[in-house]
């Protein structure tokens, strides 16, 4: 690949089998459908769709590499941290994103018990109806159902209103350690990205500390372009890409044809001062 930076990467979206509407296969289609040449899957905490991705991706002729994004608490909040390129049947990998995915189901009941205080019932078996995999049961799936019910006009309202930090129906998680996500990625031969760093509510100072942290422990990269980011995030992160001296990653974060902003493959460039992530994952590329 000449011109390294232009190529249309998308490397991160999510199907069925986490908190997306499309399957594996429908997003392959759709990623090749929208000029997207290089693509990868990245359900949450779960890498059960890979194998249909890859398969789906090679038969349009879609150049693909495996992912992930992986939850984790650093200083009380969540951070996502994207593995590309990654083994998916390597071992402490599997296990250690079961042990992350564990208390799921737990969560979202307290959660509908928190609801249910606040008048709005039966939220649990509610988002149920909405799960494509029993073991992600995720905060977008109340979002989904609150739509549907008339609760919220959008799922961003439902976040702004019930879901996140400090509302009535957030129940607060320990997802997997910074340190030890970073470690599964890059054992099972892939590259540890920070996902959408503008959407952590940190302080100057903690972020510093995430990016520090994140590259002692291996880190390599971090979304500079994503559907969350901005033209200001996008230069602030440029920055600190070039700062920490991190590969930059791009990636729609595609969740639903009528919920996400970005479609996949919408993305703009990357900037060409940086050095795109896909460099390092030459050799992680498959191709048919
Ligand atoms: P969970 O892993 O269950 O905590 O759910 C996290 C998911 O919720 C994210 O991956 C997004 O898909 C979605 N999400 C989080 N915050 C928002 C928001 N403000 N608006 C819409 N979706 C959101
Ligand atoms: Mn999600
Ligand atoms: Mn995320
Ligand atoms: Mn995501």
């Amino acid at each position: 690949m000449s011109s390294s930076h232009l190529v249309n990467a998308d490397l991160h979206c999510h199907s069925t089998v986490s908190d997306g509407t499309l399957t594996p296969e429908q997003l392959a289609e759709r990623a090749r459908a929208n000029g997207v040449q290089l693509w990868a899957l990245t359900d949450h905490d779960e890498v059960g769709g890979l194998a249909r991705a890859r398969s789906a991706a090679l038969s349009q002729g879609l150049a693909y590499l495996h992912g992930v994004e992986v939850s984790v608490t650093f200083a009380d909040h969540t951070v996502h941290i994207v593995g590309l390129g990654i083994d998916p049947t390597d071992e402490a990998l599997v296990e250690g994103l079961r042990a992350t995915r564990g208390g799921r189901e737990r969560r979202a009941r307290e959660m509908s018990a928190d609801l249910e205080r606040i008048g709005i019932r039966g939220a649990f078996e509610g988002a149920l109806l909405y799960v494509g995999n029993p073991d992600l049961i995720s905060r977008t799936h109340f979002a989904r159902y609150l739509v549907e019910t008339g609760v919220c006009a959008d799922t961003s309202e439902v976040f702004r209103k019930y879901l996140t930090e400090g509302k009535p129906g957030y129940v607060p998680h320990r997802w997997a350690r910074l340190g030890d996500a970073v470690r599964w990625i890059t054992a099972a031969g892939g590259v540890a990205v920070i996902a959408h760093p503008a959407r952590y509510p940190f302080t100057p100072t903690e972020e510093y500390a995430l990016f520090t942290e994140f590259k002692a422990h291996g880190g390599r990269g971090v979304e500079v372009l994503t559907g969350a980011h901005g033209a200001a995030d996008v230069a602030k992160y440029t920055e600190m890409a070039l700062e920490f001296d991190l590969l930059a990653s791009r990636g729609s974060d595609f969740h639903a044809p009528d919920e996400s902003r970005i479609d996949l493959g919408a993305l703009p460039d990357l900037p060409g001062r940086l050095t795109p992530v896909w460099e390092a994952l030459q050799a992680r590329v498959q191709r048919a």
